[in-house]
């Protein structure tokens, strides 16, 4: 799960690492009396969207004076943002973090991650912030360097000196440095976070050593403990496809093809997917109904397919291991019928009861075309949208 930057930076602020001050703003009006309240000479105005990149965007602004925040706040409120993590659709800002200006001297990149190569957390840093690191990783990967953490121990301060003096953070403020990434490390493991990254970190004018940005990630998996961190949760950045496919248990992420997908198991999914790639073919999502799925699931997981408006065509692929072949079909069935199904559909079966599965797909009377191996399904369907 994805929140925003002002609620990594208010999560932050609470494990005492440094951020500067802010609020939130849901109006123009709000976003003045928000500067006002802060008070300092310069504030800065914000876009508040689950992407990256806005800065390059048009979607941070430094203000001198309130009229400037009105100015800004009107300008970035309700316009669309296209930035490099956004797709070309863009993403509409509903929020923005007035924040107090900060007297940048350099900024640099503080990450951490998940390392399956180590099984362990992972903190990067850099003295390239405020770019891209993925550009830093390609053009001077020698500009990167990792501490891998022991899970036991956790951060160990002499991790945090060594990364501190590695991306050449000034001496009298290594201290600092080391006690912000200790407070970082802290709030990722507490806060079961996937991804934490601050980029840029800065030092400022005063001596200081603090987050201009915030991107904090969560493991689904640990929300059920995590109370504070579902609270976070903003419906409206996320694609309501995905909302709905949440509500019945399915796994669903949407991509951008044109080729549907409804397929049980994360590994033949992805399999799925490959196959129609393979076969010069886009996928539309990936979308996994689990084990037990039932003719309602089936009905919701073709209802949510279709209501992307690229999908061309349906691709079902089912492995009746527990589940059976002809329940499968005859949810098949179903929920065509329920749902008014014009698409062409291929439907590959394959697993116990398989044969009933199919004869019931073939009397059925519907325009469904079998397939009797995952090639022969993904090179079908492909033939069909085109
Ligand atoms: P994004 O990564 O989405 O572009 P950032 O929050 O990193 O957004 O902001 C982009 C740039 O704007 C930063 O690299 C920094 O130079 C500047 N910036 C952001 N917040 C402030 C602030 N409070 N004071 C001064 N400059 C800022
Ligand atoms: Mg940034």
């Amino acid at each position: 799960m994805n929140i925003h930057e002002y609620q990594g930076k208010e999560l932050l602020r609470k494990y005492g690492v440094a951020v500067p001050n802010g609020r939130v703003a849901f109006s123009v009006d709000e976003a003045v009396n928000a500067a006002k309240e802060l008070g300092t000479a310069v504030s800065v105005v914000k876009a508040q969207i689950h992407a990256g990149g806005r800065g390059k965007a048009g979607g941070v602004k430094v203000a001198k004076n309130l009229d400037e925040v009105r100015t800004y706040a009107e300008e970035i409120l309700g316009k669309t943002l296209v930035t490099h993590q956004t797709g070309p659709e863009g993403k509409e800002v509903k929020r923005l973090l007035i924040e107090e200006g900060c007297d940048i001297q350099k900024e640099y990149y503080i990450g951490l991650v998940l390392d399956r190569a180590t099984s362990s957390v992972v903190m990067m840093a850099s003295e390239e912030g405020g770019t891209e690191i993925e550009e830093v990783a390609a053009e001077t990967p020698e500009k990167i360097f990792k501490e891998v953490i022991d899970p036991v121990t956790g951060l160990m301060p002499y991790q945090a000196r060594r990364l501190a003096f590695n991306i050449n953070i000034p001496k009298e403020l290594v201290s600092k440095a080391v006690k912000f990434m200790m407070g970082l490390y802290k709030v990722f493991v507490d806060k079961d976070c996937s991804i934490a990254e601050i980029n840029p970190l800065v030092t400022t004018g005063d001596g200081n050593v603090m987050a201009l940005d915030a991107k904090l990630n969560f493991d689904d998996n640990a929300l059920f403990r995590q109370k504070d961190i579902i609270e976070f949760r903003d419906l409206e950045e996320e694609d309501p496809k995905e909302i709905e496919a949440s509500k019945y248990d399915l796994s669903y992420i949407a991509l951008d093809g044109n080729i549907g997908c409804m397929v049980n198991g994360a590994g033949l999914a992805m399999a799925t997917m490959d196959t129609i790639k393979h076969y010069s073919g886009d996928p539309a999502n990936f979308l996994d109904v689990g084990g037990g799925a039932t003719t309602e699931k089936v009905t919701e997981a073709f209802k949510i397919i279709l209501s992307d408006k690229n999908v061309k065509g349906i691709f079902v692929n089912i492995f009746g291991g527990i589940m059976k072949c002809d329940v499968i079909a005859e949810g098949v069935v179903a929920a065509t019928k329920q749902v008014g199904l014009e698409l062409p559909l291929v439907v590959r079966l394959e697993g116990t009861n398989v044969d009933q599965g199919k004869k019931i797909l073939e009397e059925s009377g519907l325009n469904i075309t079998s397939a009797d191996s995952m090639a022969d399904g993904a090179q079908k369907i492909v033939e069909l949208v085109k």
